[in-house]
């Protein structure tokens, strides 16, 4: 048995998707463990380009059980959506393939009234939230103010709790907010069209997972978003509301007794940032609008563009450092080619000091970038397979970063499919 889990360094996007798609090969089991419908991850494969919201990435792959796990924030009616549109492409989707466990809490029809309410609110102070629901829904999680999926199978029981909750939270809708309270007759009809479907998928997880031990399975955690973008350890206020850190995927599984063989984090060779907060190597005009239309970089869940910058030294080590990186998975080098010079920020400079620790949130707003630049190679690497064939100067960039961030990386991609891959 060999567990290994697939995380975000930075601030997500960074080609976790992917790296899950290309690695889910070797493992029998790929689980979603904590976040919701919030972001994104792109899979490109022989079923077509999938933008995947909930659903594991592992779910193309024949053989393979996703499994989303009691962390995640579960949205029946998003997953309902995105399980219709992957069946229409030809993927094999059933209760064999897809468990959801009974102890994930779900995400309710009003988690996303309130994003949008909260937003509008907080006007030009807001957070960038992607409106799916998911601080609401953490906040409701940990106040116990939820239901769990389990509790669906008692229709009865499940509407008397729900009711209770309703009667709660549409104090806030309507005297916080002013806005029209959820009725009974909504939740029924969400329930009818979301919560019935999805019902064959939800189930006890322990037997489950007893059974992959016994029969030494390997499972492979998949993470949303990044270290940066973490509850504990990101860049407060600017963060997710769960846990994107290696160290919480058995918990967030279901299985928290399980222990990682290795943690793979993924690294784009450049930077990128959905939404607000601070970005210290962030680029502005027509460098950045180059950078951005090389990378086509917009968002999979929003298409909003998103902000770009160099490679950040000082926030990838600390990135790697709290996820316990053993691994690094270096993405979309082939993105930098059109670059004659590549600008690296390489420290911080914070109140009139050079620094390479990542600072405390509050003070990042003032860090500004120290660059340097390293050569660019200047021509088409995407269908190179092996690392001695990369031209010297793009072999070189690799090496640094990795000196630089003192983790090996044992993959740099080099295009989105399946195959554009080198592993060294
Ligand atoms: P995730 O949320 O971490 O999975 O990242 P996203 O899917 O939001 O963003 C990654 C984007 O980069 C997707 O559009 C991928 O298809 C694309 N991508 C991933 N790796 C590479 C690569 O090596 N080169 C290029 N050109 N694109 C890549």
């Amino acid at each position: 048995m060999s567990n290994c889990a697939i995380v975000g360094i930075n601030w997500g996007d960074e080609g976790k998707g992917r790296m899950v798609d290309l690695i889910s090969s070797d493992y029998d089991v790929v689980v979603r463990y904590q976040g919701g419908g919030n972001a994104g991850h792109t899979v490109i494969n022989e079923y077509g380009k999938f933008a995947l919201h909930l659903l594991p990435s592992g779910i193309f792959r024949e053989g393979v059980v996703s499994v989303i796990g009691n962390g995640v924030a579960v949205d029946p009616e998003s997953i309902m959506k995105e399980i219709e549109y992957v069946r229409s492409k030809g993927v094999k989707l059933t209760p064999d393939n897809l468990k959801i466990s009974s102890r994930a809490s779900l995400l309710l029809p009003w988690h996303k009234e309130l994003d949008c309410l909260e937003e509008q609110r907080l006007a030009d102070k807001k957070y960038g939230s992607t409106k799916q629901g998911i601080a609401p829904f953490y906040s409701d999680k940990y106040q116990k103010k939820t239901v769990l999926a389990g509790e669906l199978f008692d229709a009865k029981a499940f509407f008397e709790h729900l009711e209770g909750i309703m009667e709660w939270k549409n104090l806030t809708i309507e005297k916080v907010y002013g806005a029209e309270p959820t009725t009974l007759d909504q939740l029924k009809e969400w329930y009818d069209l979301y919560c019935i479907p999805l019902m064959p998928f939800i189930g006890d997880l322990d037997d489950f997972y007893d059974d992959c031990e016994k029969k030494e399975k390997n499972i492979l955690f998949e993470a949303q978003l990044g270290s940066l973008r973490d509850i504990d350890f990101g860049i407060h206020p600017y963060t997710t509301s769960s846990s994107t850190i290696a160290a919480y995927a058995p918990i967030g599984a279901g299985a928290p007794y399980m222990k990682l063989d290795e943690v793979i984090g993924v690294v784009k060779a450049y930077s990128t940032c959905v939404g607000e907060g601070p970005f210290t190597s962030e680029w502005f005009g027509e460098e950045a609008d180059k950078l951005r239309e090389a990378g086509g970089e917009y968002g999979a869940k929003t298409g909003r563009p998103r902000r770009v910058g160099s490679f950040d030294v000082v926030a990838t080590r600390y990135g790697v450092k709290k996820q316990g990186a053993t691994a690094v998975a270096l993405t979309k080098l082939d993105v930098l080619s059109y670059m004659e010079q590549i600008p690296v920020c390489t420290k911080y400079l914070v109140k009139g000091s050079k620094t390479d620790k990542f600072p405390f949130p509050s003070l990042l707003d003032q860090a500004q970038p120290v660059t340097e630049y390293l050569p660019g190679w200047g021509c088409d690497i995407s269908g190179i397979r092996r690392f001695e064939d990369l031209p010297q100067a793009a072999q070189d960039y690799v090496l640094y970063i990795e000196k630089a961030i003192g983790c090996y990386i044992k993959y740099v991609s080099v295009g989105p499919e399946r195959e554009s891959i080198i592993i060294r």
